[in-house]
């Protein structure tokens, strides 16, 4: 295998903690290279997910964070210009394609259309990537699959995945896992004792019932981690949960107040 491609392999195994039947789903969706889409909140798993699923299939994972300055060179290559005159690289889904990686696009959404566009003659049963600007067609690797992530309820209008994009993908559904087994992630995440854990994620199912309430996204587990980390480093509880579970999710003066008594609560 190319040098290029080895550095995308995942060698440890991740720690992931399955919620419900995704990983049989998955495995089964990559059987027939699916392509598929992993919805639901910000740091909720998916990306640990994909990680770990590229690790127990033994395929290179090329993660690519979108964001809406992306263009469609960003993804698929362009000329770069150097001592010995125009050399074409290739772009991270280009690698892909060409070497048989899984290429996870998260936040897909992000990205402007044109360059979602990009990856419809690879989601069908042609499974090519043109690159224009080079006069090439790459012809997909067999291992090659296309995951992206998704948040639907962060979409404005103005920001959704086109139909035509979306019925290409197969979809899992994720969430912030439920009480013992997000207690367990975040135990082992960490290291606190499972009574601390339970205690984070207590008052993060709380900040979670006010989401559409004055809170525009809920505490997700990403941020249960950070505060664990804070508090296995000797920071008190207290301020752990000010500054990783409060502070980053409101600006409101009200909501900050009614989520330090919530906090107030559990420690
Ligand atoms: P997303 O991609 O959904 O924004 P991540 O995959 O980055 O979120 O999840 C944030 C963190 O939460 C991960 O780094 C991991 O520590 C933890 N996590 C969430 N769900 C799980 C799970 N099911 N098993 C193991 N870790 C998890």
């Amino acid at each position: 295998m190319p040098n290029i491609i080895e550095q995308y392999h995942i060698t440890k195994e991740p720690y992931y903690r399955p919620v419900a039947d995704e990983v049989e789903l998955f495995e089964a969706a990559y059987s027939v290279r699916m392509p598929m889409m992993l919805k639901g909140p910000t740091g909720c798993g998916k990306t640990r997910f994909v990680e770990y699923m590229a690790w127990k299939l033994g395929k290179p994972l090329i993660t690519v964070a979108c964001n809406e300055d992306m263009t469609a060179s960003d993804l698929v290559g362009r000329f770069l210009l150097d001592a010995h005159g125009t050399r074409w690289q290739d772009g991270p889904l280009a690698i892909a394609a060409r070497y048989g990686a899984i290429c996870y696009l998260d936040e897909v959404v992000e990205a402007r259309q044109d360059t979602t566009v990009v990856i419809h003659p690879l989601t069908d049963n042609r499974r090519v990537l043109p690159l224009e600007k080079k006069g090439e067609l790459v012809h997909a690797h067999p291992d090659f699959q296309i995951v992206i992530s998704y948040n639907p309820g962060y979409q404005s209008l103005m920001k959704d995945l086109k139909q035509s994009t979306k019925q290409r993908f197969g979809g899992l559904d994720f969430n912030y896992p439920e009480h013992a087994i997000e207690t367990e992630i975040v135990a082992h995440e960490t290291g606190v004792t499972k009574d601390i854990a339970e205690k984070l994620v207590s008052i993060a199912e709380r900040a979670r019932n006010l989401k559409g309430h004055g809170l525009d996204e809920g505490i997700s587990t990403r941020m249960l981690i950070y505060a664990g980390s804070l508090i296995v480093k000797g920071v008190n509880a207290h301020a752990a949960c000010r500054v990783a579970l409060v502070r980053p999710i409101t600006d409101d003066p009200d909501m900050r107040d009614a989520l330090d008594a919530a906090v107030a609560t559990f420690f």
